[in-house]
């Protein structure tokens, strides 16, 4: 009896002491578990089916419906973004599995292969100037379809986007020279971070290509 009341003080104190970290994994791990839960329905529609373009637009409005009106009683204050990723459109990424966050703490520009044109680098600025995100993922991924069409006679077909992905390196460039990047970065007030994203796994790696 003496070691129960113990063992309910010391699980006390840790979550007094670590209710923060508890609560976010705990509700982590919840995601996950309904994400499995969903990943056993196979295919967009509920029926299974492959239905036609306005058998999808119903199918989206109708879960729209629901989780709009899910969102109207749980969703919580407004979140102040922190970060930003920039990620390729592959569906393959997750960018809550790539970022470990579900609650949207972050921006996400998203183009194929994480190509970078002036309008993405006008949204990257915008992030950093107007929602003061202090934290830049310039991130691309392994088995990238843009990057190999890119390299291969099938970029006749996406002339923009290979050329793009060829000019990548050098607007990334583009991107640390602007005035107010790379004074928040010299001001320490701006990280600016490269990975390639491990795409069966969502985990970031180093990025090697510079
Ligand atoms: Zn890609």
């Amino acid at each position: 009896m003496k070691l129960s009341r113990i063992l309910v003080v010391a699980v006390l104190l840790l979550l007094v002491v670590f209710w923060r970290p508890a609560l976010f994994f705990t509700g982590g791990g919840l995601v996950s578990a309904g994400h499995m839960v969903q990943g056993f329905v196979g295919g967009f529609s509920r029926s299974g089916e492959v239905g036609t373009p306005d058998d999808l637009l119903k199918t989206v409005l109708i879960d729209n419906e629901s989780a709009s009106r899910v969102e109207r009683v749980v969703s919580g204050p407004r979140r102040k973004p922190e970060v930003l990723a920039v990620m390729c459109m592959d569906p393959r990424l997750n960018s809550e599995v790539v970022l470990g966050d579900s609650r949207g703490y972050y921006d996400v520009v998203r183009l194929p292969g994480s190509v970078l044109s002036g309008e993405m680098i006008e949204a990257i600025e915008l992030g950093v100037k107007e929602h003061q995100v202090e934290l830049v993922l310039f991130t691309t991924h392994t088995d990238c379809a843009m990057e190999k069409v890119a390299h291969s006679e099938a970029a006749e077909h996406f002339p923009a986007l290979s050329n793009a992905v060829h000019k990548r390196e050098e607007m990334f460039q583009a991107l640390m020279s602007r005035p107010l990047i790379a004074q928040r970065v010299k001001e320490g007030k701006l990280l600016v971070k490269r990975f390639r994203i491990e795409t069966p796994t969502g985990k970031l790696l180093p990025e090697e290509q510079h």
